[in-house]
C-alpha cells in the first residue's frame, strides 16, 4: 500500500534528467549548478584526500566542520551555538531530514507540511509511521492563512516541517508568516524542522530569517543546511543540523544507523567554505539573482507568465495564465522532446489537490546555457 517504499515511483528529478539526456535537451529540470564550485574548496578536498583523510571521521562530524557550522550561525543570524552538543554533520540535507524524521517521530504522530513540498518529505514521514497533514499554499504568492493552520494542527501534531526559502515555489517566508507559525509551534508545544538549504540564495536585498531566531523558538527548532547549495557542489552531499542538545540527541542515534559518517575530506573542505568572507556569500546570491532575471526575461519574451521568485534557484511558470491548456506533465514531456528544454511539473511537489498548471524551471546554469534554452523556447513555443 501507500506506506511502503516499493509502491513509490522514481523521483521526478531522475525521470526528467534521464529524459533530458535521451533527447539531448537542455536540463532546466533537476536543480544542480553546471559550474565546478569554488576552486579553493574543491582543491582543498582533493588535498585532504591525498593527505590521508580517508577513514571514518567521528560519528557526529569532524570538529572543524561542527565549529564552522556554529560560527556560521553566529555570524549570519546571531545564534549562539555550542558546536559540541548542538551541531551534527550528515550526508547531505537529505540524510539530515531522514535522521530528524526517524529520530523524532513515533507511529501515529502527525506532521504539518506546506505544499508544494520537496519530494523526500512525505515518503520518509509515512515510513516512520507518522501522518502528514498538508497545507496548500495559494498562488501567485504562495500564501497561507491562520485558518489553514488551525485546520492542519491537532493535539497529535508532533512536528511542523518548513522549507525556507522554498523549493519549488521560490518563496521566502516573511517575518509575519514565521511569527504566525511560531505561535502555533509554541501553543502546541511541538518542534519545528526547518529545511534551509537555500539560506544563501535570497534575492533583491532581502535577508533570510531562520525560524530559530524568533522569540521562544531557539530550543524548539532544528535548522538544516547543505554544502550542496551553499557552495554549488550538489554531488558532495554534506549537510549539517543545528538544534538544542535535547532535540539533537535522538537524531544523532538515527544518524549513526543511516550513514554513520560523511567523507572526511569533504567535511574539512566545507569547513573552509563556511569560513569564506562575506563577499563570497553576497556574490553567490547576486550571481544567482542575475541568472534568475536572465531566464525570467527570456521566458516572458517567449510568452510565458512567470511568478515572482524571491529565493532558491527555481522559477515557476503559470501555464493557465499563459493561456496554455496542456497539463504540466504533458507540457514538460513535449517541451523536452520537441523544444529541447527539460523542466519539472510542479504537480510532483503535491501529495493532495495538485494543481496541474504550474511548471518549474531551474536557473542555476551558465549564461550561455540559459540563453540557448531561451532561444529554443522562443522558437518552439
Ligand atoms: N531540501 C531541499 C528543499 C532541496 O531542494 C534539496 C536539494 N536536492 C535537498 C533538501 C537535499 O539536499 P542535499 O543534496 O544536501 O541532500
Ligand atoms: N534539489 C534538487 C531539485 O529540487 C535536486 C534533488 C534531487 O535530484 N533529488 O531539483
Amino acid at each position: 500500500g501507500n506506506s511502503t517504499f516499493s509502491a513509490l515511483g522514481t523521483t521526478i528529478f531522475e525521470v526528467m534528467s534521464r529524459l533530458a539526456d535521451q533527447h539531448k535537451a537542455i536540463n532546466l529540470g533537476q536543480g544542480f549548478p553546471d559550474g565546478n564550485g569554488p576552486p579553493d574548496i574543491v582543491d582543498a578536498a582533493a588535498r585532504y584526500l591525498t593527505d590521508g583523510w580517508n577513514q571514518y571521521p567521528p560519528m557526529p562530524g569532524l570538529p572543524a566542520l561542527r565549529q564552522a557550522v556554529a560560527a556560521h550561525n553566529a555570524r549570519f543570524y546571531g545564534l549562539e551555538v555550542d558546536w559540541a552538543t548542538e551541531t551534527l554533520v550528515t550526508s547531505g540535507a537529505t540524510e539530515a531530514l531522514a535522521a530528524c524524521l526517524f529520530g523524532l517521530l513515533e507511529p501515529g504522530d502527525e506532521v504539518v507540511l506546506f505544499q508544494p513540498l520537496y519530494d523526500s518529505y512525505a515518503p520518509i514521514i509515512r515510513r516512520a509511521g507518522a501522518i502528514p497533514r498538508f497545507v496548500s499554499l495559494k498562488t501567485p504568492d504562495w500564501t497561507f492563512t491562520e485558518a489553514d493552520l488551525e485546520t492542519a494542527f491537532s493535539d497529535r501534531t508532533k512536528l511542523v516541517l518548513i522549507n525556507n526559502p522554498q523549493n519549488p515555489a521560490g518563496k521566502v517566508w516573511t517575518l509575519d508568516e514565521l511569527t504566525i507559525l511560531s505561535r502555533f509551534v509554541i501553543r502546541h508545544d511541538i518542534t519545528a524542522l526547518c529545511d534551509e538549504v537555500y539560506e544563501h540564495l535570497v534575492f533583491d536585498g532581502r535577508r533570510h530569517i531562520p525560524l530559530m531566531t524568533l522569540p521562544g523558538m531557539r530550543d524548539r527548532t532544528l535548522r538544516i543546511g547543505s554544502a550542496g547549495k551553499t557552495f554549488s557542489l550538489t554531488g558532495w552531499k554534506v549537510g549539517y543540523i543545528t538544534g538544542s542538545a535535547r532535540l539533537l540527541s535522538p537524531i544523532i542515534k538515527a544518524h549513526q544507523f543511516l550513514t554513520f559518517t560523511t567523507p572526511p575530506n569533504l567535511q574539512q573542505a566545507v569547513a573552509l567554505g563556511l569560513g569564506k568572507d562575506d563577499a563570497y556569500f553576497r556574490d553567490l546570491s547576486r550571481d544567482m539573482e542575475r541568472r534568475r532575471d536572465l531566464l525570467s526575461a527570456g521566458l516572458r519574451a517567449a510568452g510565458l507568465v512567470v511568478l515572482h521568485c524571491a529565493g532558491t534557484y527555481f522559477l515557476t511558470v503559470d501555464l493557465a495564465a499563459s493561456e496554455i491548456a496542456t497539463d504540466d506533465r504533458r507540457f514538460c514531456l513535449q517541451l523536452t522532446e520537441q523544444v529541447g528544454v527539460a523542466a519539472i511539473p510542479i504537480s510532483a511537489f503535491f501529495e493532495t489537490d495538485a494543481p496541474t498548471h504550474l511548471v518549474r524551471f531551474c536557473f542555476c546554469k551558465r549564461d550561455e546555457v540559459l540563453m540557448e534554452a531561451v532561444h529554443r523556447l522562443s522558437r518552439g513555443m
